[in-house]
């Protein structure tokens, strides 16, 4: 029986169990934190044996392969020394895709990825196939392909999982745009950043299609650097109507907010008009679409000031694109922890679209100094009452109150979805 080692116990490496378990291998999983209780339960009802709390090499190392989790970059001791030893790491991703030869659909990019994921699925489903998401967002590959087989998979694919990939092959692969974003992990380059980006279509053959960003610029400049055998397709955003093949998908009728849902829209409607959904079942699809929570997630009108909730937006692209969609004078909730942010692409928004700046975080100093120039008001909170209540201060009627904060939420929040869980709460309390 061969023998697998897992490392790390969140989602996709108790995916990976499971799907080795079921295939016969010899199972060991080694945690180097705490696992938390739900997977720990899980482990034990399915007999799989495992560690937390520390790494026993011994056990590790006595593997003919080693299936790693994205959290972990190939740097560490751990990984290099396997490496020396000659035993292949690989990704949960890879692994999965030994097991079906259904068709995938892989979808990446610094922002997007999610909503995207969610309408291709959303047109798939609602156009009548047998499909299924997840990856870098909900079950991990592993898992579906253990619980819940089907014809198509729809998956979000972060950098860290294409990493670690080797023959892993998308039918239909999508990179929706490369802006900075997790460049810690890439020695600080932009171009290492975007080539784990571009792993995606390594495998692809001419009988393949890949959708790019045609008018962004380092996915432009990828296209001429990695030689790329499947069909490429440009998508640039579209107006209020999408045109495909002779056939207008509007978006007026849909929830879709901003000029940068159309582009993810196009992109998901150019898949299932690839995987032969019908015209009218498409915008059928885009019609009854819901926008995932934290993504411009619309949350109350309150005495004629609308919030709206962005709080996934964690990096300055997404909030520039936040921006660029509103229609009305912006209180802006913005802050957390900085990733190394530069906050310039954004003055010019800024000074147009912003009436006030509420900082939310621990260490608002860049903040400030960035946009102090700007003359306009900037009130410190500390809290997401504090901020919500910061905020409706200075809005008046018409006014648009937007959390949509550049940053991570370590310093204050859980996570984003804890972010905007409180700050949906406080406005709803309003
Ligand atoms: P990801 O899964 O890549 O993080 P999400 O769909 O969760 O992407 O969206 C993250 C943030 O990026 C949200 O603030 C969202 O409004 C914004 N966003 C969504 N699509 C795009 C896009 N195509 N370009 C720029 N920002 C986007």
């Amino acid at each position: 029986m061969q023998k697998v080692t897992i490392l790390g116990a969140g989602e996709s490496g108790v995916g990976a169990a499971l799907l080795a378990q079921k295939q016969g291998f010899e199972i060991w999983l080694s945690e180097k934190g705490n696992i938390q209780e739900r997977y720990r339960k899980e482990l034990i009802e399915n007999n799989i044996p495992f560690e937390e709390g520390g790494h026993t090499w011994e056990k590790i190392q006595d593997a003919d392969w080693i299936i790693k989790s994205p959290g972990i970059p190939d740097k560490v001791e751990l990984i290099q020394q396997l490496l020396k030893l000659g035993k292949p790491v690989i990704s949960e991703i890879e692994f999965a895709s030994f097991y079906t030869d259904a068709t995938i659909i892989g979808i990446t990019g610094s922002n997007g990825k999610t909503t995207t994921t969610h309408l291709t699925y959303h047109l798939l489903k609602t156009g009548g196939l047998s499909v299924v998401m997840g990856g870098n967002v909900g079950k991990s590959f592993a898992r579906i392909l253990c619980e819940a087989p089907a014809d198509v998979y729809v998956l979000e694919l972060s950098s860290f999982q294409l990493d670690g990939i080797e023959t892993f092959r998308p039918n239909i692969s999508m990179i929706l745009n490369i802006t900075p974003d997790h460049l810690d992990r890439y020695d600080y380059q932009m171009s290492k950043y975007a080539a784990s980006k571009f792993r995606i279509t390594m495998n692809q053959t001419e009988n393949d299609v890949f959708f790019y960003n045609a008018e962004n610029e380092a996915s432009l400049e990828g296209l001429d650097i990695h030689p790329i055998q499947a069909q490429k397709i440009g998508i640039k955003i579209p107006g209020m109507v999408f045109n495909l093949e002779g056939h207008d998908y509007s978006f007026d009728t849909t929830r879709l907010q901003g000029p940068h849902n159309r582009f993810n829209a196009a992109c998901a409607i150019t898949a299932a008009w690839l995987m032969d959904v019908a015209p009218e079942k498409i915008q059928a699809g885009l019609n009854s679409f819901s926008p995932v929570p934290h993504r411009m997630e619309w949350v109350r009108n309150f005495k004629g000031i609308e919030y709206i909730n962005d709080s996934k937006a964690t990096n300055v692209d997404a909030v520039f694109f936040a921006l660029e969609a509103m229609t009305k004078p912006v209180v802006w909730i913005v802050g957390g922890q900085d990733k190394g942010n530069d906050y310039q692409p954004l003055i010019t928004l800024v000074e147009e679209k912003v009436k006030a700046i509420i900082c939310l975080g621990i260490d608002n100093e860049k903040i400030k100094e960035t946009f102090s120039k700007l003359c306009k008001p900037i009130v410190e909170a500390a809290s997401s009452a504090a901020a919500v209540y910061e905020a409706t201060n200075q809005a008046q009627e018409g006014d648009v109150v937007l959390l949509s904060p550049a940053c991570a939420s370590f310093d204050l929040f859980k996570n984003y979805e804890d972010r905007g869980d409180q700050f949906k709460h406080e406005v709803l309390k309003l």
